[in-house]
């Protein structure tokens, strides 16, 4: 096992990372900007070392920097949490040739699930069940675009190969504008991503968006940790999540979660990763993987008691997978909310100084935050501060035990989405579950916000 590991990421992921290396015996290293400087995990690591001033491209994106960092401290790996350069293949690339161990997958996995053209064809070719649409990238021909679109049927949604975060999209439902949409794609893409490369898939109209957690090791072994399902999003950032998704039936996700864990074997993956996927009637239609772990993996880890980010930093260490699939249980019902600091109505961020932070406790309840009073949001970053996250034996209990956590949970001086988790914890449709990716925009319009 590594004696240290260098954490390349801050805010609440990095407190996460840290914790799991003290359970594991190992000595953590933060790296952090000039306005991470006060922040917990910075205080609470081994050791932490400041890369540069605030803006990420001079601090949490400098691979220069931490990698040079991890030299400096005998680091003997890197842990990329999320975001910033945790799917970036050329930084995996270059902390491997530097001689350091990447906590992740291969350079090689994440070129091609960052290709989401590519990251498609291999999941055809593994059998994972995919959006129906074009057969790789639009080729130029206008008339063979009109004619692949009537093929897979309107309306069709034209997506950048090289896009993420929800940007680089536009629905197209008449033929009329179909070209059209595909060149203005093409050129954002090109200026966006530095790929121009688009492609088509048939627009569903009212899926939820339900993912699959998998953990490989180095040993082809492979499994599925269950599912989560993050429908409640907003302008595809995802607010809410939930595991076992309510209403789908087992045999079904048992079928796609197969399908991921023999994805895996064939090719060669190793780390945590996520299958992300629409639903709609019955089906589930594979969209992108993520190849790092993701910000609800809690809720995966209370409903099956695995720690993720321990496994990851033990697979990079060489350890086999410590279970098989059918020693993986799946017990009760988990649910996150994440905080946000944020006006509740205008949706704008509201960073500034904590004046008041308390967090709420008791049975079922995990609080994954670097926040505390006095801490200042610096206004750089992503404005979330924090997860709540619940566990009961059943959907009721883990919603009870949500609603009293939010009750409890007092954040003052800055703004945050709290009171609108309070209204959502009480919505009928909600507590009712399975609602599509379309509900919490459409309760927002129907709630003037
Ligand atoms: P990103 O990497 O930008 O997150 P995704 O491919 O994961 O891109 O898609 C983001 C979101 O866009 C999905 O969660 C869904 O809301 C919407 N979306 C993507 N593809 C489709 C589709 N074929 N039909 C309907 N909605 C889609």
């Amino acid at each position: 096992m590594f004696k240290k590991v260098l954490i390349a990421n801050r805010g609440e992921i990095a407190l996460r990372i840290q914790r799991a290396c003290r359970e594991l015996g190992i000595k953590s290293v933060v790296v952090y900007s000039e306005a991470d400087r006060d922040a917990k995990y910075v205080r609470l690591a081994d050791e932490a070392v400041c890369i540069g001033p605030a803006p990420s491209a001079q601090s949490y994106l400098s691979m220069p920097a931490i990698i040079a960092t991890a030299e400096v401290t005998d680091a003997e790996a890197i842990h990329p949490g999320y975001g910033f350069l945790s799917e970036n293949a050329d930084f995996a690339e270059r902390v491997e040739r530097s001689g350091f161990t990447f906590i992740g997958p291969t350079p090689e996995s994440i070129r091609m699930m960052g290709d989401k053209v590519s990251a498609k064809q291999a999941m055809i070719r593994a059998g994972v069940p995919c959006v129906p649409g074009s057969e790789g990238a639009l080729p130029d021909d206008p008339k063979e675009i009109i004619r692949i679109a009537r093929s897979v049927g309107y309306p069709v949604i034209i997506k950048a190969a090289g896009g993420g975060g929800g940007r680089g999209m536009r629905v197209v439902h008449t033929e009329a504008a179909l070209v059209h949409a595909v060149q203005t794609t093409r050129a954002e893409a090109g200026a966006a991503f530095g790929n121009p490369e688009v492609y088509m898939e048939k627009f569903l109209e009212n899926p939820r968006h339900v993912e699959i957690q998998v953990l490989a090791d180095t040993f082809k072994n492979a499994v599925w940790l269950g599912e989560r399902d993050c429908s409640m999003q907003r302008r595809h950032q995802k607010i809410i999540e939930e595991a076992p998704a309510p209403g789908i039936p087992r045999r079904n996700i048992e079928k796609v979660g197969d399908r991921c864990a023999a994805a895996c074997k064939k090719m060669g993956y190793r780390g945590a990763g996520t299958f992300e996927f629409l639903y709609e009637n019955g089906e589930f239609y594979f969209i992108e993987m993520n190849t790092r772990v993701q910000v609800e993996h809690p809720v995966t880890e209370l409903v099956t008691g695995i720690d993720i980010v321990q496994q990851q930093i033990k697979i990079a260490a060489g350890e086999k997978l410590p279970f098989t699939q059918r020693q993986i249980e799946m017990r009760g019902h988990a649910i996150e909310c994440r905080i946000n600091a944020e006006d509740p109505v205008k949706f704008i961020p509201s960073p500034g100084r904590i004046t008041m932070w308390h967090a709420p406790g008791g049975p079922g309840v995990r609080v994954d935050s670097h926040a505390y009073t006095n801490y200042f949001v610096p206004p750089n970053y992503d404005s979330m501060i924090g997860k709540i996250i619940v566990h009961g034996d059943t959907r009721e209990q883990a919603l009870a035990r949500m609603r009293i956590a939010l009750s409890e949970t007092v954040v003052e001086g800055i703004q945050t989405n709290i009171p609108l988790h309070r209204e959502l914890m009480a919505d009928a449709k909600f507590i009712e579950g399975g609602t599509s990716i379309h509900y919490l925009e459409g309760w927002m319009a129907a709630h003037k916000r």
